[in-house]
C-alpha cells in the first residue's frame, strides 16, 4: 500500500520533472513581475505614503471589495495578522478551541494560538484537501456537549468557539454543508482565504461565505504585494472594528494618544 503510493508520487514527480527540464526543484508559486510594478513603486515612493495607510492602500481595499464581492476589505500587514484579527473579531477568546484542518499552513494554527485559543486538528477529505465536513459532523457528534448555547468539548470542558476552513492551493471546501454543520453546532466560520484568490464556490469568491476571513499576498501566492494580507466581510460594524484593531486600534483624537 505505502509502496505503491511512494511509486505513484515518484511518478508524478517525474512526470513534472520531464516538462521543466532545466529545474532543480519544483517552486509551489514564484512571484511573476510583467507589468507597471517599478512604475507604481517609484509613485509610492514619491508620494511619500510608503506605510500602512495612503492612496494606495484605499485603492487596494477597493479593487479586492470589486474582484471578490466582498462588502468590505481592510488591508493588513501579512495573512497570519489578518487571520488574528479575524478571530478576535469572531469572539475567539482565551481557552477556547478552534477547529483548523489537520493539512494547511502553520499559521492558520498560529493565529488561534495568538488568541491564547487552542487549535483543535479535525480531518480533511481526498477531493478538496480541505475539512471534511461529513467527518467533522460524526466526531462532533461524538465529542460536543451543549451548555445553553454553546458548543462544548465534553472532553476538555472548553467551549469550541469557531472553525477555519482553508482552501487548499485554491480548491473550494465544501462551504455549503459545513455552513449547516456551523448552523447546528453554533460555531462561528472564519474562511482562511489565503491560498485562494481568484477560487470561486458555486460562483461566490472563496472568503466571502464566512462571517469574516483573511486574504494572504505573501510572495507565494496567487498576487503578492511583497508581503500583506486582508480581512474580508459584508459586515459593516465588523469591517470596522478590524480597520480599528490593525491600526494599533487609536482612538482619533487630535492630540491624545489613546488606545483602547
Ligand atoms: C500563507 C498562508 C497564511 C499566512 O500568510 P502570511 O501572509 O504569510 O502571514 C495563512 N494561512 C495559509 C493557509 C497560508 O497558506
Amino acid at each position: 500500500m505505502i509502496s505503491s503510493n511512494e511509486e505513484t508520487i515518484q511518478n508524478i514527480v517525474n512526470a513534472i520533472k520531464s516538462v521543466l527540464p532545466d529545474k532543480e526543484h519544483i517552486p509551489l508559486h514564484e512571484p511573476y513581475f510583467g507589468g507597471k510594478e517599478w512604475e507604481y513603486i517609484k509613485d509610492c515612493l514619491d508620494s511619500g505614503w510608503v506605510s500602512s495607510v495612503g492612496d494606495y492602500v484605499n485603492r487596494f481595499e477597493q479593487m479586492l471589495c470589486d474582484y471578490t464581492g466582498s462588502a468590505y476589505a481592510v488591508a493588513s500587514v501579512n495573512g497570519t495578522a489578518a487571520l488574528h484579527i479575524c478571530l478576535l473579531l469572531a469572539g475567539v477568546q482565551a481557552g477556547d478551541e478552534v477547529l483548523v484542518p489537520a493539512v494547511t499552513f502553520i499559521a492558520t494554527a498560529n493565529a488561534v494560538s495568538y488568541c491564547n485559543a487552542i487549535p483543535h486538528f479535525v480531518d480533511v477529505e481526498h477531493r478538496t484537501l480541505g475539512l471534511d465536513p461529513n467527518k467533522l459532523y460524526d466526531y462532533l457528534q461524538e465529542i460536543i456537549e451543549f451548555r445553553g448555547s454553546v458548543c462544548y468539548n465534553r472532553f476538555t470542558r472548553r467551549p469550541i468557539r469557531a472553525v477555519v476552513p482553508m482552501h487548499t492551493f485554491g480548491h473550494p471546501v465544501d462551504l455549503d454543508r459545513l455552513q449547516e454543520i456551523c448552523e447546528r453546532y453554533h460555531l462561528v466560520m472564519v474562511e482562511d482565504a489565503a491560498e485562494s484568490m481568484g477560487s470561486l464556490y458555486k460562483g461566490q469568491h472563496t472568503g466571502t461565505s464566512g462571517l469574516v476571513s483573511s486574504l494572504s499576498f505573501n510572495g507565494n501566492k496567487t498576487i503578492t504585494t511583497g508581503g500583506g494580507g486582508a480581512i474580508l466581510t459584508s459586515n459593516k460594524a465588523l469591517a470596522k472594528r478590524a480597520k480599528h484593531m490593525t491600526t494599533q486600534a487609536k482612538i482619533p483624537h487630535r492630540w491624545e494618544f489613546n488606545h483602547d
